[in-house]
């Protein structure tokens, strides 16, 4: 039985359950908040963080995934405490989240060093903790496959050959990463299998996401809420149409939510919450996605093939 690491150790993937495989309890700038503190309540980060846990726990979730990397303060201590307090299983990743910066400690290292501080997390474990990464992330964004964002996913590709952890890699349809970060994979001779492109719902291109399944990928359609990507119905009509030809076996649902961000200032934060993505929450897939999906013919079978299934699969790839 294929074993997957929590933030409380090692599991069999069967005791994973029903999973978000894409969520933030907490998603903030580490610079940031190390060098200007007082833009930060960490009380009120730490209850929304267990509102949600609680929230979703509620609606029958065992396991959370939590992508946050290098520029995501990622806190494997943090994330400790929601799995201890809320009795939710928390996963985490090694990687760094850049659409293109690297600061110079990354900027002169090769891809081969780079997958070395992976791999060296994956085989000791985050921030000296015991706690260790099930998967690596990376991510390519609006500038593309720039030098760096390109050296990333190689070092991203070479851990996941040394270690056989799988790979998580954000990606923008809307710039059509997905394939050149499936390139980059195949050329590295990661086995496909192993990758999820993520944000692949922000389009409803059909053909761009064929084409992506043809390499053996998973995808995620896990921003349900976030409309300023592309709004719910047809994100909705998207699911519904692979499910129709098949790809159940592929396909996530998420919603890429985060209890608390700090790329805007707080009123605008308010603002733009309650006006351009007023459905975004970590349980809007529970209200709304899922009566709504069965309602248009999603059987129960696929949804535990993405929700339960998948996750195993990935995971323990
Ligand atoms: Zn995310």
């Amino acid at each position: 039985m294929p074993s997957v690491e929590t933030v409380n150790g090692p599991i069999d993937v069967d005791e994973l359950g029903r999973t978000l495989i894409h969520e933030h309890f907490r998603a903030v700038d580490e610079a940031t908040r190390f060098q200007f503190p007082h833009l930060y309540d960490e009380a009120e980060e730490w209850d929304v963080a267990m509102a949600d846990a609680n929230a979703v726990k509620g609606h029958g979730i065992r396991t959370v995934v939590e992508p946050s990397a290098m520029f995501l303060t990622r806190d494997a201590a943090f994330s400790k405490r929601v799995a201890d307090e809320s009795g939710l299983q928390v996963v985490l990743a090694t990687g760094v989240y850049t659409y293109d910066h690297l600061p110079q400690s990354l900027l002169n290292r090769d891809e081969d060093q780079l997958a070395d501080i992976f791999v060296h997390e994956i085989e000791h474990g985050i921030q000296r903790t015991d706690i260790k990464p099930a998967f690596i992330k990376c991510a390519a964004d609006e500038p593309g496959i720039t030098p760096n964002i390109e050296k990333v996913h190689r070092a991203a590709a070479r851990a996941s050959n040394r270690t056989g952890k799988p790979i998580m890699a954000h990606s923008r349809p809307a710039s059509g990463t997905g394939h050149e970060q499936m390139r980059i994979f195949t050329e590295e001779g990661v086995d496909a299998a192993k990758v999820q492109i993520a944000h692949t719902g922000d389009t409803d291109d059909l053909d761009y996401i064929e084409k992506l399944l043809e390499t053996g990928c998973f995808i995620g359609l896990d921003r349900y809420g976030l409309d300023v990507f592309l709004p719910t119905e047809q994100r909705q009509a998207t699911t519904l149409a692979l499910l129709d030809r098949g790809y159940a076996e592929r396909m996530f649902l998420s919603q890429d939510y985060t209890s608390s961000i700090d790329w805007f200032p707080r009123e605008v934060q308010a603002y733009l919450k309650a006006n351009e993505v007023p459905d975004w929450s970590m349980t809007f897939l529970f209200e709304k996605v899922i009566p709504e999906l069965k309602e248009r013919g999603m059987t129960d079978e696929q949804l535990d093939q993405m929700m339960v299934e998948n996750p195993k699969r990935w995971l323990g790839s």
